[in-house]
């Protein structure tokens, strides 16, 4: 394995902020496939460093034991907006920069903008194939999946499949896509797919490890490496396309109770939580489920005013 800077800047005080690329290179001169992880374009999401830490652990193992293993080749870029991650910010500090808002059509001088620019340029010439790791925000907890944004659905679902989440969501695209890593790449055809789990500032290990473990067997499909060994077994994840997400909202200002975790197969009419008001005792809304489906977003923030997102169901999808 080795270690590249791609890109570095200078910060006010003198220090120097780098952005890193670690490489496991192929056996075979040339590979079979390349492919990329990046994680931490917004600080405050964290789950995707751990699953780096997790796939890097693992290809050293690798490679130790197995150096022939390696057919195609393998990029890491494990924080690629370091003092996001050091002050836990989803945004670029001291700018306010959304850095997944950066890339596309050059937007600046901005350190965040130069930055995007580095590392579009270096994933075309790395990778064949993309994994852009993302957790939700500090609001809602999501259940491992992938986001595709319509359009590059027929190229990204059978990759999906391969990844161990539980869902895949085909959501119409909107203009802030457009600046996006994970649409340029698409546009750029690099196949890019996203994943979202978790919550931010947290790390949940399970939902880790099962990714990890789609990691995994994303790399033997695709023949980057190849052992004697199986892949791990993986769930088929849900697929659903945009009319069959339906999201439920808070009617109220209050304090949002939670009665349940993110589940499969909850019943229309079942009760998930309840707005409560703090200064009288009543509780303003029952919240119930509006479908039948997977309950795949909850929310986990107590305070809500009218029209917060509360729950999003996967509605039952006859196949
Ligand atoms: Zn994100």
């Amino acid at each position: 394995m080795h270690d590249q800077t791609i890109f570095s800047y200078q910060t006010p005080s003198g220090q120097r902020v780098e952005i890193l690329k670690q490489s496991f290179p192929s056996s075979r001169k040339r590979p079979v496939k390349k492919i990329a992880f990046v994680s931490g374009i917004h600080g405050n999401e964290l789950e995707g460093i751990y699953i780096c830490h997790l796939i890097n652990k693992f290809l050293k193992e690798l490679k130790k034991g197995n150096p022939e293993a390696f057919l195609g080749e393998v990029h890491i870029y494990p924080t690629v907006n370091p003092q996001a991650t050091a002050s836990g910010t989803r945004l670029w500090p001291f700018l306010s920069i959304d850095f997944n808002r950066q890339f596309g059509n050059s937007t600046g001088d901005s350190p965040a903008a130069k930055c995007a620019e580095a590392l579009i340029k270096d994933l075309k010439l790395s990778a064949d194939i993309v994994v852009d790791f993302h957790a939700s925000n500090l609001h809602l907890k999501e259940t491992p999946q992938i986001r595709i944004t319509e359009g590059f659905h027929k190229k990204l679902i059978p990759l999906s499949v391969h990844c161990n989440v539980d869902l895949v969501w085909v959501h119409p695209l909107s203009p802030m896509f457009k600046s996006t890593l994970g649409y340029n790449m698409n546009q750029c055809k690099v196949p890019t797919l996203v994943i979202e789990t978790g919550i931010a500032l947290r790390i949940n290990q399970k939902f880790a490890n099962r990714i990890f473990l789609g990691m995994v067997n994303l790399l033997h499909h695709l023949g980057v490496i190849a052992t004697n060994d199986p892949p791990p077994q993986v769930n088929h994840p849900i697929i659903a396309h945009p009319s069959q997400v339906v999201s439920i909202h808070s009617e109220h200002a209050g304090l949002f109770i939670g009665h349940t975790d993110i589940k499969k197969n909850t019943t229309k009419g079942e009760t998930l939580g309840e707005i409560v008001d703090a200064k009288n005792g009543k509780t303003l809304q029952e919240v119930t489920a509006t479908e039948n489906g997977f309950l795949f977003t909850i929310r986990e923030h107590p305070l809500v005013y009218p029209n917060s997102l509360l729950y999003r169901i996967a509605k039952d999808i006859l196949t």
